[in-house]
């Protein structure tokens, strides 16, 4: 259910998706309806990208990784209500 709360301690995610569950139960914005369009705002998140330089003197992304520290809020992308609750 809930996700245990992160107080003042480095939570650590890598971006990669690999959620076999895909028919859960969908989203619907309880104030408007919508049911497509989300967003999610990430307090307090450090990214870190780190980069090899080529002999050309370009630089070339080779790794990226985000630090969350602040809490995860998600949107409702039509009223803008926020729906944090509603996302497990
Ligand atoms: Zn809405």
């Amino acid at each position: 259910m809930e996700k245990s709360i992160y107080t003042g301690k480095v939570h650590k995610i890598r971006v990669k998706k690999a959620f076999p569950y895909l028919t859960k139960e969908k989203i619907l914005c309880p104030y408007c309806g919508n049911e497509e369009e989300f967003y999610e705002v990430i307090e307090n998140a450090t990214f870190y990208v780190h980069y090899i330089q080529t002999e050309e003197g370009k630089l070339e992304p080779v790794e990226e990784e985000a630090e969350v520290v602040g809490p995860v809020k998600f949107y409702c992308g039509v009223c803008h209500a926020d729906l944090t609750y509603l996302k497990k």
